[in-house]
């Protein structure tokens, strides 16, 4: 029996639903929507998507939503003035500086960044107190996609302690929270990486396996234990047609999306495991939806917790 697929819009429309009387409530208490800003910096044309999203989810959600575009040519001492001016406005909740950052801001860059957003507006939870807070297991922002993938897991009745939970992929804004969630879960947790020794043996040991690794179809069946929950957070855009017709071979129905529009997005997890797999969530319309739902949550948290500056 092919597994069953995790719905991640629906999902993600229940926690915004929740999420509107504690809008009213904002509104109510501070005269104001909660507010979020975006920063821009360049024309990443992945991120323009990404960040159109996320203006259009807010906006959808009720509250105040602002993009602030740097050019490319930006330097670093600019966007950390930015980031300093959206700390101390009282009507800013939540800052999102949106990576990528162009390279020619240099390596540091975006670490600087998440080391000056305020913690008490940091709704994307990448700044280094709010890491340590969720090391700690502390009420903090926690990073929105592995936040996403606990609450699709929750609101599916998929239990999680106990289970052997093995995460691929140890960045600092997917994998490494994502296992530190799992564990908070009562999970007994495996982070894997680039320099894992036979991988799919460690991945067969997974009830609940979470691929965060950046690869087009890497987890192939032999990496799932047969019944087990795979949640695919890769996002990969695949314009060769070669390897499409590989990843796509038994779906024929996307491979002809793909020859229509000369490229498709597929997860990290081959679209095979859809066969071995108990339970799995789709790329697009899996883990992706619940990232933007889970920075509506952030940023309405960030104004619930926020000062009432005009009483
Ligand atoms: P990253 O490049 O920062 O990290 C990738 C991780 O994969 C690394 O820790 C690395 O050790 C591991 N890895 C790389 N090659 C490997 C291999 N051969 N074997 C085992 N592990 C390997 O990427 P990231 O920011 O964590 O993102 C991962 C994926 O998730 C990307 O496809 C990204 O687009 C996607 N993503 C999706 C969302 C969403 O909303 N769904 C959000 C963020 C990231």
């Amino acid at each position: 029996m092919p597994a069953q697929l995790l719905d991640g819009k629906a999902v993600a429309s229940e926690i915004r639903a929740d999420l509107t009387d504690r809008i009213k409530a904002v509104r109510k208490r501070l005269g104001r929507p909660p507010g979020l800003t975006i920063v821009l910096v360049g024309g990443d044309p992945a991120s323009e998507v990404y960040v159109r999203n996320k203006l259009k989810t807010a906006e959808e959600s009720g509250m105040s939503v602002s993009l602030t575009r740097l050019g490319s040519d930006t330097s670093v001492t600019t966007l950390l003035e930015t980031v300093e001016a959206l700390n101390n406005n009282a009507d800013v909740d939540g800052i999102l500086v949106q990576s990528p950052l162009p390279e020619g801001l240099g390596d540091d860059a975006e670490q600087q960044v998440f080391d000056a957003i305020s913690p008490a507006k940091d709704v994307d939870g990448f700044s280094p107190i709010s890491a340590g807070y969720l090391a700690q297991n502390r009420a903090g922002f926690v990073p929105c996609t592995p936040a996403g993938v606990i609450e699709m897991l929750d609101r599916c009745d998929i239990p999680v302690e106990g289970k052997r939970a093995v995460v691929i992929g140890r960045s600092e804004i997917v994998g490494k929270p994502m296992a530190l969630l799992l564990l908070k879960k009562n999970a007994t947790v495996t982070i894997c990486h680039s320099r894992t020794k036979d991988l799919p043996s460690v991945c067969r040991e997974a009830d609940i396996l979470v691929a965060a690794i950046g690869r087009a179809g890497f987890v192939t069946p032999d990496f799932i234990k047969p019944g087990a929950v795979v949640i695919d957070v890769g996002i990969n855009r695949v314009t060769d047609s070669k390897q499409a017709k590989q990843l796509l071979a038994s779906q024929p129905k996307r491979l002809s999306v793909f020859e229509k529009n000369g490229s498709i997005l597929i997860g990290d997890v081959h679209p095979e495991v859809v066969a071995t797999a108990g339970q799995l969530t789709p790329v697009p319309g899996g883990v992706g939806p619940l990232t933007i739902a889970m920075l509506m949550a952030n940023t309405v948290r960030a104004a619930e917790l926020a000062t009432d500056t005009k009483s």
